[in-house]
């Protein structure tokens, strides 16, 4: 589990794909698997889909299989960040991502669902504070 890393930590990235103009990354081909457990992969696509925005770029990345438009975000987690059309790979195309990252965010989901919740504090609100309302 690695939801303790400290903030300042980089991002790991993952999901740049090897393309006319991005030379040195890996080629998505062979991360295809089309046997690819179903659950377990539409589950790994719900949580591309759920990031938290981290950047936003001027253009558009083009899907390297399709050559759809698949985004322009980048999305974060808090401690892996990945572009936008990454869950379009997964979904569309069978790409299978390594097994690291997809313990990790089986991992962040679960450790979630498991988290006990406060709700003291959100049961206390009566409305805006006199410091919240905007001065007139
Ligand atoms: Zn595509």
């Amino acid at each position: 589990m690695s939801s303790n890393r400290d903030l300042h930590e980089p991002l790991i990235l993952v999901g740049y794909w090897l393309g006319p103009y991005a030379p040195g990354w890996p080629d998505p081909h062979d991360f295809v698997d089309p046997s690819w457990d179903a659950f377990e992969r539409q589950q790994m696509v719900y949580y591309l889909k759920r990031g938290m925005t981290a950047r936003a770029f001027m253009g558009l990345s083009e899907c390297r299989f399709c050559r759809q438009r698949v985004g322009a975000l980048e999305f974060s987690d808090g401690v892996y960040i990945w572009p936008e059309g990454l869950a379009h790979y997964v979904s569309e195309h069978d790409v299978r991502l390594p097994a690291v990252f997809v313990d990790h965010a089986a991992g962040m989901t679960e450790s979630l669902e498991a988290r006990s919740v406060d709700r003291s504090w959100w049961a206390t609100q009566s409305g805006l504070e006199p410091t919240d309302r905007p001065v007139p």
